[in-house]
């Protein structure tokens, strides 16, 4: 193939534009801001399991203080009962005695249940306030997760910015190069996985980096200004210029 020795150098320009394109796909790959909302998402998963958690044992304790305070009805209204007939004074001496002994083991009945809705109400109090703290650190854990997403969205953006910006620098070069070696340039770029030419720098393609060996130097040497000469060891169109040594 041969293509005018001026058009060969704008394969150099694509060749920039397309590295610039390769650094900035791959900065998006691994971009670390992404790590980071993976990390903020999978904390504040956390922290919202521990308020769950939280949430359902003060409901628990809850429900088992009021529990216990029916509990406590019951007895002191069956406790009343018996008060109001002692003091009707309607009740045989024999029932009397009864009602007596009863009074007596409900007071017990009650003191002991008050004792446990009592050690209950603490671990219910000590259940809300770590109800308090998880609230707290999920809400913390949400704001993290938010501001690693701002910087992800701002990291991302920049990027796209810097894609637009060079692929419209690198149509605007396509477009002086003719289709032949533009799509020759594209099929060896599509091997290399990053450009389709290179510089031929003090007898090194640019590409591969890889030094000439003398017949491939006389080769390039007695080419055609124009023709078009390709990299043995990586297949880029190689480029010359004053700078090739030849
Ligand atoms: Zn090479």
């Amino acid at each position: 193939m041969k293509v005018d020795h001026f058009e060969q150098q704008k394969l150099l320009d694509l060749a920039a534009e397309d590295v610039a394109l390769t650094q900035l796909a791959h900065r998006r790959r691994t971009l670390p801001e992404v790590a980071a909302v993976e990390a903020a998402e999978e904390s504040e998963r956390e922290r919202s399991a521990d308020v769950v958690r939280a949430e359902t044992e003060a409901k628990d304790l809850t429900r088992e203080v009021r529990r216990l305070e029916s509990d406590v009805d019951t007895v002191r209204q069956r406790a009343a009962r018996d008060q109001q007939r002692l003091d009707s004074g309607s009740a045989t001496p024999k029932e009397m005695t009864g009602l007596q002994h009863e009074m007596e083991s409900l007071a017990r009945r009650q003191a002991d249940l008050e004792d446990q809705e009592l050690e209950l109400m603490e671990r219910l109090e000590t259940a809300e306030s770590a109800l308090a703290s998880a609230q707290q650190a999920v809400q913390e854990a949400r704001e993290a997760r938010e501001r690693a997403e701002q910087r992800r969205d701002d990291a991302l953006a920049d990027i796209a910015d810097g894609t637009a910006r060079h692929e419209t620098a690198r149509a605007a070069i396509a477009e002086g190069i003719s289709a032949p070696l533009l799509s020759l340039y594209d099929r060896i770029r599509a091997q290399t996985g990053s450009t389709g030419a290179a510089m031929l720098q003090a007898r090194a393609c640019q590409g591969c980096r890889i030094e000439l060996n003398g017949r491939e130097l006389a080769a390039v040497r007695n080419a055609d200004p124009h023709e078009v000469v390709r990299c043995e060891n990586c297949g880029r169109i190689l480029v010359r210029t004053a700078e090739s040594g030849l």
